[in-house]
């Protein structure tokens, strides 16, 4: 039964036969040039063998049974509709055999052209090419060489030797100047290098010359090269490829024959027009290898208007085809056009927009499907300053790009020194191991930040994102000695006041100062471009798609901030409320001895008098927010991060104290320090004393925070404004937590607000996985939860989110253990079970909870679709994101097939 099954299994389809969507089947050039058969253009007939067979071939090793009787069949036809057969004497059949993946693989695996010549042919097609011997006999030559590279790994620089020999002989560096002689000349050459390397003769079948090409192109999906690209590009390992037989057409036949290539609109700006290169009398590989000038396809309408016209015409018909921007291959032989292949071309993010906007004027497609043309990646992509490079910059090092964009500046490495050079109006590039949040006030300052340590979620790299500003992280072959305030890198020293570049979506770090050209997307985004009134197709398309995006999706977006300035700005960009106020950066600077205070309070009443010098700075930073924020909601989450992180770092204190004591100084203050910095420290402070656990541990803290948050909410209101503050407590993993903090905050609330109409909601972030797992129970004591979905990563995988991604990701990305690292992009299985099984717990446990995430997440693309599909009321993410995450939750809209506006 199973034997019978493959025997009848079809691998051959005839271009006839098969159409643009069996991609999978026929690969993406044989689909295409199925489609264009079937639209009566003009394609040189053929057909195409399955992926199905590679796969079967690539298993056991030998083409599966039947394969070589479908062929043969197949070829007959051929040869009856061409009139020729394969390699006749007289008038020979030639084909090329082309591979064919689902997935566009440029260059990747291997293509054969001219199969079918052999030493009687090679008369006859010169016969049939009007007794044209040169072109023949470099017909010839041209299959012996690709044949033994691709087929039989004959080095490919012997065939090239003994072509710059036949050259050097005739006093030329032009291929052109050899003649037919010349030619016949290097058959016999090539045949010689082919017999010293392969221990026989050039084949001489022509069907066995083309059961050894197609065999060659099915092993060429594993070939090293493709293998690396794929695990690049993601595409599956299995798919295997398709291989195409074409009867060969020639524009290498004289003047009045060529080669060429085209889009049907700019692939660079989207811009409408006809955009190609042609090469008269040559070969699409000679186009490729460059060998000699292209001219604009312009030009062709002077050298043969009759094909240029058809052409266009062809290059309209397939655009209104596949109701998209299509690239072309094309030759023409003697004056008749050929196509060779087309598909949806590749296109830059700017052209992407551009494209979607024009084909929905054009009545193509409607706004839904414009939506789907593009993505959150290419919005992000025009949101970044960019450097303009050329070759004369090279990089230096490279890191992670953890928060993208182009920035250069002169190296400081303090935040103190930051901030000095920064208020003269200089650019500075804080270069640090890594930050921590005493460095906030030098990122804020500079340009962008450079580190030699740390991943995608490390202190850095998220407080970068969330300022928009770049950040190169984990740059690892770069020293830092902050100290000396130089850094070395590939056995250069680079000291304080000199310049550097980094470029954060590459996480390339350049010497030197590097062109930067700003986002005119982000102009339009701040308000400064108008898009009714400038004429820039980017901005205008921009606009119209964003406008869709927001009109369609049922997510609501808010953003991380906090600041009163980042509010601002994010609501610039759409923000519509904040998702998590992180309230921690609060506590340093000025403010930092009042915090000290707090830790080493020992006598009654102490403690209180910190907290109550604290309550109305907290108060006043609420105020702003609210202000920024007005009419909208704000989370604002109570302190999270272990205090010991607001206390010098143990080192540097020991040593200050030992100096200190050395010389008989007093150093009481110190010593209390000292010693308060060692009971505090811990070994895992990520699983340690934080969050609410502080908030339990600590009398007062929460209730000043509470306090503050009420009482500038209540101010707000009095002034006019309406304040809607969440109050979010971090890090709950049990119901009995969140009570106990409820209880308090509660009382304070009621006793602030009394009767201003003002309403606070309580809620918790889900950031342990017993929290979400018991998320039922939890929510009888929350109004909201919020996904911090950076921790439940950490404590999901047991992943440190600090050291990771640049420790040994690498590994499990090349494993595929993972194709991205989980901390960029939810991991649906694992972390994205547990938001799950948390949002539909706490729903049924309290419906109508209100539910978000507010973990870097948030405005990833693909994770914005995952939040969508588990029914999540919003999003929340770095002001920078905010454009991209609304994009992203319409497209997902459109994507699950709904209509679902708000
Ligand atoms: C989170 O853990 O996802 C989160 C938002 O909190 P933080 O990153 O501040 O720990
Ligand atoms: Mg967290």
């Amino acid at each position: 039964m199973a034997a019978q099954e493959t025997v009848d299994h079809k691998y051959v389809y005839d271009f006839s036969e098969g159409n643009k969507e069996l991609k999978d089947l026929l690969g993406g050039k044989g689909a295409n040039l199925a489609e264009m058969t079937n639209l009566g253009l003009p394609v040189p007939p053929g057909f195409t063998i399955t992926t199905e067979a590679c796969q079967a071939y690539l298993a056991t090793g030998r083409e599966p049974d039947g394969l070589a009787g479908q062929i043969e069949a197949h070829l007959e036809a051929l040869e009856r509709e061409m009139g020729k057969r394969l390699g006749d004497s007289q008038d020979p059949l030639l084909v090329s055999v082309r591979s064919g993946a689902k997935f566009s693989m440029p260059g990747m695996m291997e293509t054969v052209l001219n199969v079918g010549l052999n030493d009687e042919s090679v008369v006859g097609l010169s016969a049939q090419a009007g007794q044209n011997d040169r072109f023949a006999w470099d017909s010839y030559r041209r299959l012996i060489q690709m044949f033994g590279k691709t087929v039989c790994e004959v080095p490919g620089e012997e065939f090239e030797h003994a072509l710059d020999e036949a050259k050097h002989a005739k006093a030329t560096h032009n291929d052109l100047d050899l003649d037919a002689d010349d030619l016949r000349g290097l058959v016999d050459a090539y045949k010689k290098i082919f017999l010293k390397h392969t221990g026989r003769e050039f084949p001489q079948q022509p069907r066995e010359q083309l059961d050894l090409a197609i065999r060659a192109v099915f092993e060429s999906w594993n070939a090293e090269r493709a293998v690396l690209y794929r695990r690049q590009e993601r595409i599956p390992a299995d798919l295997g490829t398709a291989v195409n037989v074409v009867t060969m057409v020639f524009g290498n036949l004289g003047p009045d024959s060529g080669t060429g290539v085209a889009f049907t609109r700019d692939p660079a700006s989207g811009a409408q027009g006809i955009y190609g290169d042609y090469l008269a009398n040559a070969q699409g590989e000679d186009v490729v290898a460059g060998i000699r000038n292209t001219v604009p396809l312009q030009e062709l309408e002077q050298l043969d208007k009759s094909s240029y016209d058809e052409l266009l015409g062809i290059m309209a018909r397939l655009e209104e085809h596949y109701k998209d921007l299509c690239d072309i291959e094309f030759t023409i032989e003697r004056g008749k056009l050929w196509m060779l292949q087309t598909r949806v071309g590749k296109r830059t993010a700017a052209a992407a927009f551009v494209i979607a906007g024009q084909l929905v004027d054009e009545g193509l497609i409607d706004l839904d499907e414009a939506l789907l043309r593009v993505n959150g990646a290419q919005l992000a992509q025009l949101m970044f300053p960019r450097f303009q490079l050329d070759h004369e910059f090279q990089p230096v090092a490279k890191g992670i790009g953890a928060s993208p964009g182009a920035a250069s500046g002169t190296v400081v490495f303090t935040s103190a020194r930051a901030v000095e050079l920064a208020a003269e109006g200089e650019s500075v590039i804080l270069v640090r191991r890594e930050t921590n949040p005493d460095d906030l006030n030098g990122m804020i300052a500079a340009k962008g930040i450079l580190t030699s340590r740390g991943g995608k979620t490390s202190h850095a790299a998220v407080v970068a994102r969330g300022m928009g500003k770049t950040c190169v992280s984990g740059a690892d072959e770069i020293e830092v000695n902050v100290p000396a305030k130089r850094f070395t890198v590939a056995g250069q020293t680079v000291t304080e006041g000199d310049v550097v570049s980094i470029d954060g979506t590459t996480g390339k770090v350049y010497l030197g100062e590097v062109p930067v050209m700003p986002s005119e997307v982000v102009q339009y985004f701040e308000g400064s471009l108008d898009p009714e009134h400038i004429d820039n197709a980017l901005v205008r398309a921009v606009h119209r798609i964003m406008t869709h995006a927001d009109g369609k999706r049922r997510l609501a977006v808010r953003t991380n901030a906090d600041t009163g300035a980042d509010a601002a700005r994010a609501r610039r960009f759409g923000a519509e409320g904040i998702g998590l106020c992180r309230t921690e950066h609060m506590f340093l600077g000025d403010r930092r001895e009042l915090v000290e205070r707090l830790i080493l309070a020992r006598a009654p009443g102490e403690r209180e008098a910190a907290l109550a010098a604290l309550l109305p700075l907290q108060r006043a930073d609420f105020e702003e927010i609210f202000r920024e924020m007005d009419g909208l909601p704000v989370t604002v989450r109570l302190i999270d991060p272990p205090l010991h992180e607001f206390l010098p770092p143990l080192e540097q204190l020991a040593v200050n104290v030992a100096v200190a004591q050395e010389r008989g100084e007093d150093v009481a203050k110190e010593e209390a320090l000292l010693a308060a910095v060692r009971r505090m420290h811990e070994e895992n402070p990520m699983l340690g004393l934080r969050g609410v656990r502080l908030g339990l541990v600590i009398p007062g803290l929460f209730a000043m925070q509470v306090r503050a948050i009420a009482e500038a909410a209540v101010s707000c209101a009095r002034n006019g404004g309406v304040a809607k503050p969440e109050i979010m407590v971090p890090l709950v993993g049990a119901v009995q937590e969140l009570e106990t903090v409820r209880a308090e905050a509660e009382k304070i609330i009621a006793e602030v607000v009394g009767d201003s109409g003002v309403e606070v909601l309580i809620g918790t972030m889900i950031e342990v996985p017993r929290a979400a797992l018991t998320a039922g129970q939890i929510a009888e004591a929350a109004e909201f939860f919020s996904f911090g979905t950076n921790d439940l990563t950490q404590m999901g995988w047991g992943f440190s989110r600090d050291d990771v991604e640049g420790a040994f990701f690498w590994r499990y990305l090349e494993l595929g253990i993972f194709g991205i690292s989980p901390f960029e992009s939810i991991d649906r299985d694992g972390v994205g079970r547990l938001v799950r099984i948390a949002a539909e717990e706490g729903r049924a446990a309290r419906p109508g909870l209100k539910l978000g995430v507010c973990g870097e997440h948030g405005g990833d693309p693909d994770s914005v679709h995952f939040f969508h599909e588990v029914g999540l009321d919003y999003v929340s993410c770095s002001p920078f994101r905010v454009p991209v995450a609304r994009l992203e939750a319409g497209r997902a809209v459109v994507e699950s097939g709904g209509s679902d506006s708000r």
